[in-house]
């Protein structure tokens, strides 16, 4: 039986090892035509909102451009962050058209002809569409013989690319591993609070850090039961890499000590406090944190030995979309504390309503109301709420909101 499982994974990773080639191929095709003057374009540029929510309008479009085979390119300005690095951490999305300025002259709104497709970023309404898919049916099911979570791994190659840093970033990337001591095995928890608990139409919640612990424990307690097999000293260190936007996190994790069991146990927990301190002194979250800060946040979050989370928050589907370019299969070692996988730009499955729903006037605390379904009504889902309802968008009314489950298929 051993010998048949290490046959499968070494199989399963030379299957991986080709589809990545692929996807590389196809982008780097796109993205270097052979004729500059001939090639058409897909052009998007800076809208405001956090680096996660960018980074997924960014892929979004890349999708489309490999889709219509057109050369994307993000406006110099793309990232929308000033701070303590370089305005332009990443390299160029594409070598041969540096000056995005010059094809965005077009605004206010989607411009599609045969040379040129400026993309404007605040396209809610995208997500009513399926995102496009350029890839073949064979290929995904070739994705799905390693792969729990094909959909997942596309976007994370995707955005790999997208944000490949250059040598400056690099070198922050590694001296930050270092400085936070970075080794495995660890445990990353991301917690998203500040302006996400207030932002209208948002639907996250405060956790607090007692209610991350316990999934971390039960990770390290199966580690050791798997480390005794091979018969390992344990007790394993339990380390923690600890990813947040709100520095106040760093103090529940010293003074206010959730609970003596886990103490007794020795938790450490790494990160950047030290960035967090400095930055709870500013004002303004963008300049606080900068593009330094969540860039390495998502990088080690991408790294550690699984991830508890809160993936309303779409920094942490970042980062466990990026997990999934750096181990076989990552799309079982996330735990989620709210929402399932999915946002705005990614609908993750379409539904059919199966039975007519009425809408329920919106509860007090729910910031998403119901919708109405009739039978035959195609939804588009961006999350699934694991209470009983889903998040989407009905084609037929044009309406976003939550749906019952069992009343579709
Ligand atoms: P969401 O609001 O969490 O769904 O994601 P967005 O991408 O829209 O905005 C999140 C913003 O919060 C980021 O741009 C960061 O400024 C900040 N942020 C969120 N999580 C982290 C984190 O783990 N570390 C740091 N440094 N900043 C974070």
């Amino acid at each position: 039986v051993k010998n048949l499982i290490a046959y499968d994974k070494t199989w399963q990773t030379k299957v991986a090892d080709q589809a990545k080639e692929i996807i590389k191929r196809k982008i780097e095709s796109n993205q270097n035509p052979p004729d500059c003057e001939t090639a058409s374009v897909c052009m998007t540029s800076y809208s405001g909102c956090g680096f996660g929510c960018k980074v997924h309008m960014f892929e979004w479009v890349m999708s489309l451009s490999l889709f219509l085979n057109k050369v994307i390119i993000f406006d110099n300005s793309s990232f929308g962050y000033t701070g303590n690095i370089t305005n332009d951490p990443f390299k160029a999305i594409s070598p041969y058209f540096t000056d995005g300025t010059v094809y965005s002259k077009t605004t206010g709104g989607d411009v599609i002809d045969e040379k040129f497709v400026y993309i404007h970023t605040k396209l809610r309404p995208r997500a009513s569409g399926l995102k496009p898919r350029y890839t073949t049916v064979d290929f995904w099911s070739r994705l799905y013989s390693f792969h729990g979570n094909p959909k997942a791994w596309i976007t994370g190659h995707h955005i790999r690319y997208i944000l490949r840093p250059k040598p400056v970033m690099e070198d922050i990337i590694q001296k930050s591993e270092k400085n936070v001591n970075f080794s495995q095995p660890i445990v990353g928890i991301h917690i998203r609070r500040t302006d996400k608990l207030t932002m209208e139409g948002e639907n996250a919640r405060f956790i607090s850090l007692q209610q991350y612990l316990p999934h971390v424990d039960q990770w390290y307690d199966k580690y050791d039961l798997s480390q005794r097999r091979k018969n390992i000293t344990i007790p394993t260190e339990r380390r923690i890499y600890l990813a947040t936007d709100d520095p106040s996190v760093w103090e529940e994790t010293k003074n206010n000590y959730p609970n003596q069991l886990y103490r007794l146990k020795g938790y450490k927990f790494f990160g950047f406090q030290n960035l967090a301190r400095i930055a709870s002194n500013l004002t303004s979250r963008s300049t606080l944190f900068g593009l330094l800060g969540v860039v390495v946040d998502v990088t080690m979050l991408s790294k550690c030995d699984a991830m508890v989370c809160s993936l309303s928050s779409e920094v942490a589907n970042l980062a466990f979309e990026l997990r999934q370019t750096q181990h076989l299969d990552a799309s079982n070692d996330v735990i989620p504390l709210d929402l399932g996988y999915g946002y705005e730009f990614l609908v993750s499955r379409v539904h059919i309503a199966v039975y007519a729903h009425k809408a329920k006037v919106k509860a007090t605390n729910e910031t998403f109301d119901e919708i109405e379904l009739m039978q035959g009504d195609i939804l588009f889902t961006i999350t699934n709420w694991w209470n009983g309802f889903f998040n989407g968008i009905n084609e037929r009314t044009g309406e976003r909101g939550l749906y019952p489950t069992y009343k579709v298929k």
